[in-house]
């Protein structure tokens, strides 16, 4: 039995009510779903509102005149604002409609490389990154001429901030990390690590992927200078995430992509662009992404990410605690002090593919793996781990059923 106290900051077996899929035999078992860093399930609040749009709001936006037109770009802007009162922007207008992080990131990497990064320009990214902030900054350093400097962790797979000061210099025109590790559950310091970019007058974007899942975002009291998300790992649509940014960057940097409605005036000769947001929004956007992703910010917002907090922690801790006590031969992979409800592990030598396809048989639905991010796995000299991911629905009793699974596949591996 566990030391921990149970805390019931809210009632679970209601809250698993609101997600259809939650609810559904896998292999003949009871789906328990531990994938959530991955993607999260969706409550039908974010489903029947994109199911209502296409029944009665279907309608292209911000050219219309007629009615359907106007009611699909209110609902798309009220969206916008929704996102803007979470992470307490101070324009709606520095809330850009992306497809996900990785767009985000991608648009970051190429307008900014493009208005500011020169040869010999540096760019500051940590041990603990998604191939999503590796590769665009590569592509950037390939196409300008700049560097990647890398902050190293430690073996608890924590930044080493000392490091971190020295990679700081005059050459130094960004630095972009992840806020919170997706294979490791790492929680970086990005409040310091932000003030100490800053004091060299040098802009950071975080990637808060795993973030808006789990944790209030502020990006005022941060000070940061662009933030990316993705719609579909917390709770709302895939195809649609977020790019935030400061007006004063948004304002001076190109665009990122041409087409309809990111333009003002178009001629042969020239043209001229649209004011913030549209200028970063070509083509018809993700409608309907934009409005679910604001039905999952008010199903975010009905429940608080102070009892989210409460108790993804107790699963967190239960789930390390109960690994622990039951195995001798369980490695825990990532051992920050400050992580959120991500485990990532080995089981004795058994392959991380091995674990999860048998607890796949048995209903239980793990990643395994490099996780996007080979960097983390060539620094730990390990091919892959096993990472059950926990979301607000989750709970005490599938941690339980995990286990029981583990010595299952243990016994068909005589481990
Ligand atoms: N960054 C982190 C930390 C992630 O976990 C992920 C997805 O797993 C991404 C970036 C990429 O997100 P997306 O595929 O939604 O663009």
């Amino acid at each position: 039995m566990s030391s921990l106290s149970v805390i019931t900051p809210f009632d679970v077996e209601t809250i698993r009510q609101d997600f259809p899929a939650l609810h559904q035999m896998v292999h003949g078992k009871p789906l328990v779903y531990f994938d959530n860093a991955a993607t999260s399930q969706k409550p039908s609040l974010v489903i029947d509102r994109i199911r209502k749009y296409y029944e009665r709001d279907n309608s292209n936006i911000h050219r219309g005149v007629h009615y359907l037109s106007q009611q699909a770009t209110e609902m798309y802007e009220e969206a916008r604002k929704k996102i803007q009162t979470l992470i307490n922007a101070r324009q709606s207008y520095e809330v850009l409609f992306t497809k996900g992080t990785t767009e985000g990131i991608n648009l970051i990497a190429y307008s900014f490389g493009q208005k500011w990064i020169k040869p010999g320009d540096e760019i500051i990214v940590s041990a603990l990154e998604h191939h999503s902030n590796i590769v665009p900054w590569q592509m950037m350093c390939e196409r300008t001429g700049a560097q990647l400097r890398v902050i190293p962790m430690n073996d608890a797979a924590e930044l080493d901030m000392e490091a971190y000061a020295g990679l700081l210099n005059e050459r130094t025109r960004l630095v972009a990390t992840v806020w919170i590790s997706n294979a490791l559950g790492t929680i970086n310091p990005v409040a310091e690590m932000i003030r100490m970019a800053h004091e060299r007058n040098i802009p950071v974007m975080l990637d808060g992927a795993q973030a808006l899942p789990h944790m209030q975002v502020d990006v005022q009291a941060l000070d940061v200078d662009f933030l990316t998300f993705s719609g579909h790992k917390m709770f709302g649509p895939t195809g649609i995430g977020v790019l935030y940014g400061k007006e004063k960057w948004l304002e001076e940097m190109p665009p990122f992509m041409g087409g309809g409605d990111m333009i003002e005036k178009v001629s042969f000769e020239k043209t001229t662009y649209n004011e913030l947001p549209h200028k970063f929004e070509a083509g018809t956007p993700h409608i309907e992404g934009g409005i679910g992703l604001g039905a999952a910010v008010d199903y975010i917002q009905s429940i608080g990410y102070e009892a989210i907090g409460k108790w993804e922690a107790d699963l967190l801790q239960y789930g390390t605690e109960q690994l622990l006590t039951h195995f001798d031969d369980i490695r825990i992979v990532g051992t920050a002090a400050h992580k959120a409800s991500v485990i990532s592990f080995l089981v004795g030598d058994i392959h991380p593919y091995d674990t999860g396809t048998i607890l796949d048989q048995l209903g239980i639905a793990v990643r395994t793996g490099h996780h996007c991010t080979q960097p983390i796995m060539t620094r730990l000299g390990i091919p892959g781990t096993v990472r059950a991911s926990f979301a607000f629905y989750n709970t005490r009793e599938e941690i339980d059923r995990m286990i029981s699974g583990i010595r299952q596949v243990k016994k068909m591996f005589k481990s």
